[in-house]
């Protein structure tokens, strides 16, 4: 039998973010957190789907936890699990939680196992606490995407062509995705992929990445450039991800359903209320 002095060896605490989770046999849970100090970590919670288990209430997605884990052989085990932040407004409200599943599914894309990255935690960590307190849900994503995309090494070049280097004048210019930024006209000429960004929406871009959340929170952005900035930010994440997301699918799902009147809304909320759980089980 272990000692005591190696058992607590054994354990370490961390402050996690709960980015998915996957049922395992008849009462346990795989968990996939976000950690401040050891970046990515798989756990097992051994336990959790029993009415009784104390640690379940703590394991939800979007919980900021404060985890007590042991060294295991294979996987580490969750021992004890204190909720730090429940987030509950945000994981009770439909509409709210589909962008939740969206941005912790970036954060698990985004993200290696064990590759600490605080500012990135901390980005994510921020976001969901925006969403739970009531911020636009759209313009908190876009800020959350254009962050991410910098702190993750994919920051798009918006202010110099990133052929000729020459400061960008304030007329139509060129996204080439590609490429991982904007062209002058003369050089998007000769770019396949080159697509034409109206002014207001390369100012959209340019605002998101240079300024403070505070400064952002209160635009309000017309429909056509909201839209706009979402598809330029939706395919640039894709293409440097080089896999597709499932969650963007079910919030446009749920976008069209909202739009067509609450009567749908009831019925879509049980067909797939959990998409991070779909997407762990189905890719690996
Ligand atoms: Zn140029």
């Amino acid at each position: 039998m272990e000692s005591e002095q190696t058992r607590r060896q054994r354990l370490y605490r961390v402050s996690a973010i709960v980015l998915k989770r996957r049922d395992m046999g008849e009462a346990d849970r795989l968990l996939t957190v976000l950690t401040r100090d050891r970046g990515k970590l798989t756990l097992l919670a051994k336990g959790v789907r029993k009415l009784a288990s104390r640690k379940a209430g703590h394991v939800e997605p979007f919980t900021h936890v404060d985890l007590l884990a042991a060294k295991g052989k294979s996987l580490d085990l969750v021992t004890q699990a204190e909720t730090l932040a429940a987030h509950r407004a945000l994981r009770e409200d439909l509409w709210r939680s589909a962008w939740g599943y969206y941005v912790v599914e970036l954060a698990d894309a985004f993200t290696q196992d064990a590759d600490p990255n605080e500012l990135l935690f901390d980005l994510l960590l921020e976001t969901l606490e925006r969403l739970d307190g009531g911020a636009e849900p759209a313009l908190t994503v876009r800020y959350y995407e254009v962050h991410l995309l910098a702190l993750a090494g994919y920051q798009p070049q918006l202010f110099r062509c990133i052929q000729c280097q020459e400061l960008l004048k304030p007329q139509v210019n060129f996204l080439s995705i590609e490429r991982g930024g904007i062209l002058c006209p003369q050089h998007a000429a000769h770019q396949a992929d080159a697509t034409a960004l109206s002014l207001p929406v390369q100012k959209v871009l340019r605002y998101l990445q240079t300024r403070e959340w505070e400064q952002v929170a209160p635009l309000r952005l017309g429909a056509e450039v909201s839209n706009q900035v979402e598809t330029l930010l939706g395919h640039y994440i894709v293409y440097h991800l080089e896999r597709s997301l499932r969650s963007p699918v079910f919030l446009d799902r749920l976008r069209q359903s909202l739009s067509a009147g609450a009567a749908t809304t009831t019925e879509q909320a049980t067909v797939d209320d959990e998409p991070g759980v779909a997407a762990g089980s189905s890719d690996r």
